[in-house]
């Protein structure tokens, strides 16, 4: 019968792709990808040939139908991203929805995702996460997303673009207060890094050497237990407690 496969690919280094994953896209009759130029390498480097059928942000409304008529059909058809896990900060999320509405078979092939790696090389704890995805490129919008979260007992992870990382810590700074953290770059590629330490530390730091290149993930500890509120929540407070007393 009919089947998905949500095929995990590499984030940089194209030793990470699976041998299932590899002989799962040499199965399939057809793979759904978002940029068929970067799928196309991917399918060169282990020497397959498959038609693609492109699933993006823009087209996807308009591509579920097929992709599920497809498999209903009887046809295997493997959900590959640029990279990393589809459906994580990428599409899918809707077409496994619908397939296992319609009881249609759906699989994982899984292998390797950023906010999970950055995770584990943080040195933060790993025992409670949330994954924030992108926040709002507006300040004052990534504020308000970053206080719904603040009191949260758990780390916090998020994408964030080169040139918006001093901005993005010094939010993160201001909201969450000065908690431990990590700003992890290039993850499994030649010029890995991973620099811990505090965001002021890392504030300091990014402001000084000047934006990073390359893709980052920022890991974000707990709050910690003996802090008091940021400089923002005492703000707030006391802004509260005297248009009381007016
Ligand atoms: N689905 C992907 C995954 O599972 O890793 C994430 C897709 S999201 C659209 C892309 C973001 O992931 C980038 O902007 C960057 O923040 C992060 N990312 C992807 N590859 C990375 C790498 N090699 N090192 C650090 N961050 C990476």
């Amino acid at each position: 019968g009919g089947e998905l496969g949500l095929v995990a690919t590499p984030i940089g280094n194209l030793g990470d792709l699976s041998q299932r994953a590899a002989e799962y896209l040499k199965a399939s009759d057809a793979i759904a990808c978002e940029d068929s130029r970067i799928t196309i390498r991917l399918l060169q480097h282990l020497g397959i040939k498959k038609p693609l059928l492109s699933y993006h942000d823009h087209n996807a409304d308009e591509m579920r139908p097929k992709l599920i008529d497809r498999v209903t059909r009887g046809e295997k058809i493997a959900l590959v991203s640029d990279a990393g896990t589809p459906l994580i900060s990428d599409p899918g999320f809707k077409l496994v929805r619908e397939m296992a509405a319609q009881g249609l078979r759906v699989t994982a092939l899984p292998g390797p995702s950023a906010p999970v790696m950055a995770l584990i090389l943080s040195g933060l704890p790993t025992d409670r996460f949330l994954f924030l995805g992108f926040l709002d490129a507006k300040s004052a919008a990534r504020r308000s997303e970053l206080e719904e979260v603040a009191a949260l007992r758990a780390s916090l992870i998020l994408f964030e673009t080169a040139p918006r990382l001093v901005t993005a810590l010094s939010d993160l700074r201001a909201v969450l207060g000065d908690r431990p953290a990590a700003v992890a770059r290039e993850l499994t590629k030649m010029f890995e890094e991973v620099r811990r330490g505090s965001l002021q530390e890392l504030l300091d730091h990014y402001t000084q050497a000047g934006p990073p290149k390359g893709e980052i993930v920022i890991v974000i500890g707990p709050p910690l237990a003996d802090a008091g509120p940021s400089a923002d929540t005492l703000d707030d407070a006391l802004r509260k407690a005297l248009r009381a007393m007016r």
